[in-house]
């Protein structure tokens, strides 16, 4: 069987993609990665989408998005997509668990992944004190010691999510001025729980068989010290998830997906949408415009394929 739209990925961008094509009778399968929702799911607050005036929950929005795409008909499977080959038309894509497909067109929406430290003790502690998640592991850290590494809206929105369960939060900044919202930086000034480290780099971070301490490096002396910390959450950029597109699809070094305008790629059927191809607005109402804008260029691409053109 041949599906008319397969959309890769389940945050904003795909679900938004999803309810559009789903409205437009297209029945469109969603192979959503290995959980659903994508990077807002793992956040508590979400306090700037439209439409909720008193903040919703990251999960709470995916599981309403979720449900307005299945009340029109999309298809939603919990997989992950690892090979795809856009040089056939339909094009074929197979999935971890085995399963092939074939599709007319493809909406690319497999956002971006957190950005990691890549210092020693990182690998070696995930799970055990290090995190990308505060929504997910926040709880284990009631009444401790815990450092959040960045400057961005995520660093300081998670962070001040984690004074709620911490005793203490540090925030490791690399330079003396956060990119943060003037909003957040605000509240975590104001946050006697928040305690900001900066000019700092994390250098190592040590244990025994769990987080025990950070070394750091001031960035601009290049001193060493040490911060005891029984977590350390890490908020740092992100790199897109494009690779299985590598050798197919055109990008930029970093990795971000090439679309025109209209977020079209470099393969006639195939277009971007979200964080695989911005990565300039990163806000989950951006990426749920892209969704949109997507799946409507895919419809107008599905209508001239039926006429032959
Ligand atoms: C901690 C945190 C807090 C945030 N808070 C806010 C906020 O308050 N307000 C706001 O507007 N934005 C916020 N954001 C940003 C927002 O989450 C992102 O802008 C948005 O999620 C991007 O949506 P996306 O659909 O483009 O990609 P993503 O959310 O990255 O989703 C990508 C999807 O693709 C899937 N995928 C990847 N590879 C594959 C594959 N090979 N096969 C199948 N599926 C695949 C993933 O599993 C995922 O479902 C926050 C982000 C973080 C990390």
């Amino acid at each position: 069987m041949t599906e008319n739209i397969i959309i890769i990925g389940s945050g904003p961008a795909g679900l938004t993609a999803a309810i559009y094509a789903a409205r437009a009778n297209q029945s469109p399968l969603v192979i959503t990665g290995r959980e659903i929702g994508g990077q807002i799911a793992t956040t508590d607050q979400v306090e700037n989408y439209p439409g909720f005036p008193d903040g919703v929950t990251g999960p709470e929005l995916v599981e309403l998005m979720q449900k307005q795409a299945q009340r029109f008909g999309a298809r939603i499977e919990t997989d992950f997509v690892t090979e795809v080959n856009l040089k056939t038309h339909p094009f074929q894509l197979k999935t971890e668990t085995g399963n092939a497909y074939a599709a007319k067109s493809l909406i690319v929406t497999t956002g971006a992944s957190p950005r990691k430290l890549n210092v020693p003790g990182e690998k070696e502690f995930l799970g055990r004190g290090v995190s990308y998640c505060a929504t997910c592991d926040g709880f284990f850290f009631r009444g401790k010691e815990i450092a959040v590494v960045g400057g961005g809206d995520s660093a300081l929105q998670e962070g001040l999510f984690l004074t709620k369960f911490a005793s203490r939060v540090h925030i490791i900044h690399r330079r003396d001025q956060l990119r943060a919202q003037p909003i957040l930086q605000a509240r975590a000034r104001e946050n006697p729980k928040v305690n900001f480290v900066w000019n700092a780099v994390v250098r190592e971070i040590k244990g025994n068989g769990k987080v025990e301490t950070l070394v750091l490096e001031n960035t601009q002396t290049h001193a060493r010290s040490k911060l005891p910390a029984q977590g350390i959450f890490v908020y740092i950029g992100h790199t897109p998830n494009t690779d299985l597109f590598k050798g197919q699809l055109e990008m930029n070094e970093e990795g971000y997906l090439k679309v025109d305008a209209r977020l079209h790629t470099n393969v006639p059927g195939v277009f971007a949408a979200g964080e695989a191809h911005d990565h300039v607005f990163r806000q989950a109402v951006v990426s749920a415009g892209y969704g949109c804008m997507a799946e409507m260029e895919a419809e107008k691409f599905l209508a001239q394929v039926a006429s032959g053109g």
